[in-house]
């Protein structure tokens, strides 16, 4: 069964999420205040409305209550993204996923009951900054406050060395959970896998470890 999701705020996030929505064939009803926002997802999105959604009474003529997603990808007015994230889970939708301006927005939408908070631009620039103070990493994905994961180029000090040669889980609390190999994918690579030119290693360990592991390679 094709799943049904609603996005509110259809600027640069909101729009990027309906469109991959979109593309993957998800049934999508997309809505803005702003009249052309949503004319311009009206070939994109399944339905596209016109509203406000810090409106109760326009929430639930809308039927969002029977969704199973909805995405509050509002921007800058932190009010009306409380607002509305407030009423959806009043109305009782099941699954909402917000988008946080900042650490005191995210904390209040935990207290309301937000399902997820999604930081996009703090975790995005998180992940930048890694890539510029090492080229050699390529991602940076945070798992918890404490625990990512890091995909590593392997540089010339990891070339040519097994797993157990470099004892990267001994000396550095990480383990290697997948090495990507030109178009393949090894997962859970052996302890005598030999690291390759170019290979990609995908690294999970808590960050204080992977800054470790990242000055040595830098
Ligand atoms: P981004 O940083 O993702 O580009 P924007 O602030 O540009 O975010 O976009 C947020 C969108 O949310 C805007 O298109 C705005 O019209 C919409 N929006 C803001 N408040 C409401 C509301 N109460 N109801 C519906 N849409 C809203």
């Amino acid at each position: 069964m094709k799943k049904e999701f609603v996005v509110i705020g259809l600027g640069r996030f909101g729009g990027s999420i309906c469109k991959e929505l979109a593309d993957q064939g998800m049934e999508v009803m997309a809505i803005d205040q702003d009249e052309d926002r949503v004319n311009e997802f009206a070939s994109i999105a399944t339905h596209a409305v016109i509203a406000d959604t810090t409106d109760e009474t326009v929430l639930k003529n809308l039927g969002i209550r029977n969704f199973d997603h909805v995405i509050v990808a509002i921007g800058a007015d932190i009010q009306a993204s409380i607002l509305t994230t407030l009423m959806l889970k009043e109305i009782g939708v099941k699954n909402v996923t917000v988008k946080a301006q900042n650490d005191y927005h995210a904390k209040v939408l935990d207290k309301i009951g937000a399902d997820h908070v999604v930081h996009p631009e703090r975790d995005m620039g998180r992940r930048i900054a890694h890539h510029i103070v090492s080229n050699n990493v390529l991602d940076y994905i945070e798992l918890s406050n404490e625990y990512s994961i890091a995909e590593i180029v392997a540089n010339e000090w990891l070339v040519g060395n097994t797993i157990v040669d470099l004892n990267i889980r001994a000396k550095y609390g990480l383990n290697i959970v997948a090495i990507k190999r030109g178009g393949t994918m090894i997962i859970s690579p052996q302890a005598y896998d030999t690291i390759e030119p170019n290979d990609v290693l995908i690294i999970i360990g808590a960050d204080t470890d992977i800054h470790r592991f990242e000055k040595k390679l830098s």
